[in-house]
């Protein structure tokens, strides 16, 4: 038998809930199950979207008490047979559940085996699966939506659109060559020559999307800099005061650095640490300024944190370096201790202390991560191998310009068109044959049983 004709089984559920789901998927998923469910009747003669109540058993051992939903090819999340087990949440019947299903027959599943064989059946493309996972980690509304828009296919529709003009260009080349005997020219080079650009740049739009895809997906990373005493640690206890509870258990955010998040208006901010500024020897000072500088330089977003007591003459430049890409808030500290300060209208003026401007700072932060188009649906990348992607696309479309520019006979141009469109078929794996390592590779970031 075919490993893709197997019947697998894996844990839907993560461990300690009330509920637990065993998911078992294949040919076989209804009738392996009858070796082990006693019911009213058996699973096999079930249709889909049936819902059983019943027993699991072990010979004459009762395990448990169960519902078993039973999905019909191809209407599944797999596409194929399903049962979806829901039994009380205990590892031991979890466990026993498992065993009676191996026993039956069925094999453990692989990480994401059944998103594989979701995207095997046509049931999601590539681009859908990735969001899945993507889906799952979600843990602020705007990684939701991106991971929604993307799961839903309002990127994959983006890019097949792409990929429908490239392949009409290319046929109109082709078109050329059944007739180079006569040496006419079907497409009209200035019209290929803007679509060409169009097409330019909505991939570079695309690709350009990253930053701020990647920023709401792994968290926009801020940095607070500012000199000791500033109030860094301060103003970093009161931004975070209202989201403690929020942050403090969202999986998989430890890093290899210390960092803290808060959750400002459906999106989350990832506060670096920048607290080793405040040394007592030479040594420690230098790691402190290095680790800072790092850290400012990981940022999209640096608050220059001024002490309010210590600025009359103005407001200083930042004494670090900045990219164009990085956001600058000016943030001045202690106008409570400097009641006649008066600030220039890009500063912002708060006292961490007890808390005035805090308001303005925040969404001065959130306003500096446009969602805007975001939440309209817009497509938005986040996931670094279609970046990549994107990025080897506009290389062979600019490589196409240059045979454009130096009049390359029709078949070399449709060919390096043909390799914009492979670098944008691999995104979707439609139109494309996806090579087994890069599959395997996307799928084993997945949980067991997704
Ligand atoms: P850091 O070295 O930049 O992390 O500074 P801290 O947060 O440790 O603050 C240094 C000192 O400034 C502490 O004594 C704070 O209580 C004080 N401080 C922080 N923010 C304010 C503020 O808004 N107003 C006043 N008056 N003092 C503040």
């Amino acid at each position: 038998m075919n490993r893709e004709e197997e019947t697998i089984v894996a844990p839907a559920t993560a461990a300690g809930g009330a509920i637990a789901v065993v998911r078992l998927s294949g040919p076989d998923a209804a009738a392996l199950c009858d070796q082990f469910f006693r019911g009213p009747a058996p699973l096999a003669a079930a249709r889909g979207y049936t819902v059983r109540y019943g027993r699991i058993v072990d010979g004459e051992r009762t395990i448990d008490d169960v519902l078993a939903t039973v999905f019909r090819a191809p209407h599944s999340y797999t596409g194929e047979d399903s049962v979806e087990i829901s039994c009380h949440g205990s590892a031991y019947i979890v466990g026993e559940i498992l065993r009676l299903a191996q026993a039956a027959g069925a094999r453990m599943a692989e990480p994401g085996e059944f998103t594989v064989r979701a995207y095997l059946a046509g049931k999601l493309d590539l681009s859908q699966a990735e969001a899945v996972a993507d889906l799952i980690a979600s843990s602020s509304r705007a990684a939701h939506a991106l991971a929604t828009g993307q799961m839903r296919g309002g990127y994959s529709a983006a890019l097949e659109e792409l990929r429908r003009k490239l392949l009409d260009l290319t046929s109109l080349l082709e078109l050329e060559l059944d007739f180079s005997e006569e040496d006419v020219e079907f497409a009209d080079r200035d019209e290929l020559r803007r679509t060409m650009e169009s097409i330019r740049r909505e991939i570079d739009a695309l690709r350009n999307s990253f930053s701020l895809g990647n920023a709401i997906k792994e968290g926009v990373a801020v940095a607070i800099a500012g000199a000791p005493n500033a109030g860094k640690s301060t103003l970093l206890n009161r931004l975070l005061h209202d989201d403690r509870a929020l942050v403090s258990d969202i999986a998989g955010t430890t890093r290899d650095v210390i960092e803290e998040q808060a959750n400002i208006d459906g999106v989350r901010f990832r506060f670096l640490d920048t607290a080793g500024i405040r040394a007592t020897d030479d040594r420690l000072e230098r790691m402190g300024i290095e680790r800072t500088l790092a850290s400012i330089a990981r940022a999209q977003i640096v608050i220059h944190l001024l002490d309010a007591t210590t600025i009359a003459g103005g407001i200083p430049a930042p004494d670090f370096p900045l990219r164009e890409d990085q956001t600058l808030l000016t943030v001045v500290n202690k106008t409570d201790a400097a009641p006649a300060l008066v600030l220039p209208d890009e500063a912002i003026g708060i006292s961490a202390l007890n808390g005035t401007g805090i308001d303005r700072l925040t969404r001065a932060l959130r306003n500096s991560i446009d969602t805007e188009g975001l939440f309209h649906g817009d497509s938005i990348v986040s996931n670094s191998r279609h970046f990549q992607a994107l990025g080897e696309a506009l290389q062979a479309l600019d490589r196409a310009a240059d045979g454009f520019r130096n009049a390359l006979p029709p078949d070399l141009l449709a060919e390096e068109i043909r390799g914009v469109i492979r670098a944008l078929s691999s995104i979707t794996g439609i139109g494309a044959i996806i090579p087994d390592e890069i599959l395997s590779n996307i799928f084993s970031k997945f949980c067991i049983g997704k």
